[in-house]
């Protein structure tokens, strides 16, 4: 009854109790030599999942971004990327503070693109004045916003016609492709999507429920350069078949029932609809956004805080953001949409 309803991310779910017993039965080795059976499996089918050669468990998703930047690019390169993606804005840098790889990044269109003619415009020359123009970096989803498939198959056609790389942020990528599946197969439509890229980042730790892990896919010789980095930055770990197991898995068991979590945010949105105040996002998965409009923006500075009190978390200020997940049912999200009205009753 009185149990939090914790909608800050996707990241806080619990293992269950399948995926601790999966953890605890795995078969174990030390993954710096190559040894560890459970880590092998796991890069091996989420290898052969998203169509790549081979991948790389890692134990974050910065960490897979940092990898397969820098697998791509050397020092005195760029990337090209979106102002509001994870691997520019909220990696601390790391490309640029451990690659010396400069990030060009761009502004997003309201749909969360990149606009192919600013693409086609921030590739430089090949001129000394100007950093070496690499890879272009897209993500998806991109706060909760699936990336037409059109538009990614136009974006890396341009990237591969001017001699670029591309790198997909796929943090999220399972749910991309469970809302664009729409009932189908949603793994055949993770593949899809990964086919137009050079490399692949999935994280095993957000919708998909693991505790820990993400994977970077690509082929072997990128996986090869990227294992190397992986030592530098101090992610290969030991016996990490405990945590592949746990993702493996959720690849088994959780990828479907994403479906539920959009629905759930589809469910809060309808719950918070012509609410004064707040202008709700229709959402594309598991990430809603609501903004508060007008007179109702000088609440904003006390709103977790109240939400909190009533055992609903949630982040943001003026732009507040729900993200549904394996620990949340409905009964939770009617519990927050009622948190949520009685604050801007109040
Ligand atoms: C969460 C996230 C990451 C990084 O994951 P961590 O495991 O927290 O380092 C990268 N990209 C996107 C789009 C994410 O949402």
């Amino acid at each position: 009854m009185n149990t939090i309803v914790d909608l800050r991310s996707d990241t806080v779910t619990q293992p269950t109790a399948a995926m601790r017993q999966a953890m605890q039965a795995a078969p174990l080795g030390d993954d710096v030599f190559g040894d560890d059976p459970s880590v092998n499996a796991l890069q091996e089918k989420i290898a052969g999942m998203l169509g790549f050669e081979a991948a790389l468990f890692v134990p974050t998703g910065t960490q897979s971004n940092l990898c397969g930047v820098l697998s791509h690019c050397g020092r005195g390169d760029e990337y090209i990327v979106g102002q509001l993606q994870h691997c520019y804005r909220w990696e601390g840098g790391g490309a640029a503070v451990f690659g010396s790889v400069q990030p060009q990044p761009l502004e997003h269109q309201a749909d969360g693109s990149l606009a192919l003619a600013d693409i086609e415009a921030a590739i430089k020359p090949d001129d000394p004045h100007f950093a070496r123009t690499r890879l272009l970096a897209l993500e998806n989803t991109l706060g909760g916003k699936v990336l037409p498939f059109g538009y990614l198959q136009e974006a890396t056609a341009l990237a591969k016609r001017k001699g670029l790389a591309t790198h997909l942020d796929g943090a999220r990528l399972f749910n991309a492709a469970v809302a664009q599946a729409a009932g189908g197969d949603a793994r055949k439509e993770a593949r899809r999507i990964a086919s137009l890229f050079d490399s692949v980042s999935v994280c095993f730790s957000k919708g998909l429920g693991a505790p820990v892990g993400s994977a970077l896919c690509g082929t072997k010789d990128l996986i090869a350069r990227a294992r190397r980095i992986r030592k530098m930055a101090g992610g290969a770990m030991r016996q990490s078949g405990m945590l592949a197991a746990a993702a493996s898995h959720a690849l088994d068991h959780h990828v479907d029932r994403l479906a539920q979590d959009h629905a759930l945010a589809r469910r809060l949105a309808e719950g918070l609809a012509g609410l004064d105040g707040v202008q709700v996002e229709a959402p594309h998965t598991n990430i809603l956004f609501v903004d508060l409009v007008g007179p109702a923006r000088g609440k904003s500075a006390g709103l977790v805080d109240a939400l909190k009190k009533q055992g609903v978390l949630a982040t943001g200020l003026y732009r507040l953001r729900f993200v549904t997940h394996l620990d949340v049912d409905a009964a939770g999200v009617d519990r927050a949409v009622a948190a949520i009205r009685s604050c801007f009753r109040g």
